[in-house]
């Protein structure tokens, strides 16, 4: 007998204890959702036993037939689901995750480097190749080539090349220069013209539209247009609001971008894992300054594999196929509608009870709430309340923060209860007990029980009966 709880009853107590916490909290975090039972039997299938290293048709093991077919119905599928016209986009499924399709959208250029004595068994004959070749890549970036993209602490990304003045942070701001953009401070939304100055001061390679804690809406024509006045790429990196984009309740970022990433396990609802669209005919500029169109789908394909992966995940991508199938249904499009729907009457009723939420609002699925100028108690402390209540939420920075460790807002997103069927009132539920918690964040703030809830450390030792307005709370969640 083979089964789980037979061969391995410890890690079968473990998913079932996650199993347990999953279902008796309510999840809001932002980047998380719940995906579909049929996501799951395909992650969990024979496809996860075979090496496929190259793309259908052309791969570096016998056997594929079936795999070829799987990657090959993925990648229609994702073309279908954004309604990309296969002339003009290509995609590649491969990519394990949001912050590595990143560095490899990135990584095209620059180093040379050498491929050296990279042997295969190829067919059932097992001919053995061995290769050896130096390569210099010249499309989008090359090192030390120029990004500017979103702030962390103003809600960018670290993959988009964070780094603090004393250190690089991602390996994207090892290899290129990253310079930041931020918000207004009045309006807390993205400073369009700031950019642009930004822009015209350090002449980027490459301008990143993409956000992980932004509640609002990317001009992505400005963006282009500041893009142009420049010679830069656009890589617009939609993995919090691709579902959103593909049941098309929010304006699509394609027209606009010459590169697409996504993650597909956020508002997709898919399995863990990255996607990247590229136009296949890419505009650019030679190296003295001639405007060129780059055929760049070979070169993303060589930066997935094998410039920085191996043998794709194959379940994976089967279950990706899965997930696109149902994007691509009217149940999906009325999900994404009611999480939009959703996300609204939490904000609206957070400020009715007077949080500051950053921006004044929300277009998408996050809300960002501002609980220091709210409530004058810190991101950190709120989190571990929620938490020993049965929230999932996390800490995040606002506009004016100076510590990732000890923020000043927490987020909130809609995708996962609005996939476990909850409505508008429910959220204005939701929105009463993130109250009732704050609360009692502040009322422990200073006290001698909330000082064991201070430092991380000893906050996870304290549990909900520190306080029993607390232990009232997390019963009723
Ligand atoms: N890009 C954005 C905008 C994200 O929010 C995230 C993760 O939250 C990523 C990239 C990275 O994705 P992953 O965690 O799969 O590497």
């Amino acid at each position: 007998n083979s089964r789980l709880p037979d061969v391995d009853p410890d890690l079968c107590r473990l998913i079932e204890q996650e199993k347990a916490r999953q279902r008796s909290s309510l999840v809001l975090i932002a980047s998380e959702n719940f995906t579909s039972r049929a996501v799951l039997d395909a992650l969990g299938s024979v496809l996860s036993n075979k090496y496929s290293e190259g793309y259908p048709g052309a791969r570096y093991y016998g056997g594929n037939e079936n795999i070829d077919q799987v990657e090959l119905l993925c990648q229609r599928r994702a073309l279908d689901t954004f309604e990309l016209d296969t002339e003009e986009w290509g995609v590649n499924v491969q990519s394990l995750s949001g912050s590595p399709a990143n560095f490899q959208v990135s990584f095209r250029g620059g180093v040379p480097w050498i491929f050296l004595s990279w042997q295969h068994n190829i067919g059932a004959g097992l001919t053995r190749i061995v290769m050896i070749c130096l390569q210099v890549y010249t499309a989008l970036l090359e090192t030390h080539d120029r990004i500017l993209s979103l702030d962390l602490p103003h809600g960018g990304h670290l993959s988009h090349g964070f780094q603090t003045p004393t250190k690089k942070i991602s390996a994207v701001s090892r290899y290129f220069e990253s310079m930041p953009y931020r918000l207004n401070e009045e309006t807390e939304t993205i400073d369009y013209d700031e950019m642009e100055r930004s822009a015209l001061l350090f002449r980027p390679k490459l301008i990143v539209a993409g956000a992980s804690a932004y509640s609002r809406l990317i001009d992505y024509k400005r963006i282009r247009e500041i893009a142009d006045k420049v010679g830069a790429f656009v890589l617009a990196d939609m993995a919090h609001i691709s579902g959103l984009v593909a049941a098309k309740v929010i304006p699509s970022c394609f027209p606009y971008a010459d590169v697409v990433t996504t993650t597909t396990h956020k508002s997709l609802r898919g399995p863990r894992g990255a996607m990247i669209f590229y136009r296949k005919g890419q505009r650019g500029v030679t190296k003295k300054g001639d405007p060129i169109m780059y055929d760049i789908e070979e070169k993303i394909n060589f930066a997935v594999f094998p410039g920085l992966q191996g043998g794709p995940h194959n379940h994976t991508i089967g279950a990706l196929s899965v997930a696109l199938k149902q994007a691509n249904t009217p149940e999906f499009v009325q999900y994404q509608k009611q999480v939009l729907k959703n996300c609204a009457r939490l904000s609206d009723e957070l400020q009715r009870m007077g949080y500051d939420v950053v921006s004044g609002g929300t277009d998408n699925h996050l809300v960002l709430v501002n609980v220091k100028s709210s409530k004058a108690i810190d991101g950190a402390r709120v989190e571990r309340i929620l938490e020993l209540a049965c929230i999932a939420s996390n800490k995040n920075t606002v506009p004016g923060d100076t510590s990732a460790l000890n923020p000043g807002g927490i987020r909130m997103g809609t995708p996962a209860l609005t996939s476990r069927g909850f409505g508008e009132d429910d959220f204005a539920r939701v929105a009463e007990y993130f109250d009732r918690a704050v609360k009692i964040a502040v009322k422990l703030k200073g006290t001698e029980q909330g000082k064991k809830i201070k430092g991380f450390r000893e906050m996870c030792a304290v549990g909900p009966s520190v306080d029993p307005e607390l232990v009232q709370l997390r019963k009723e969640v």
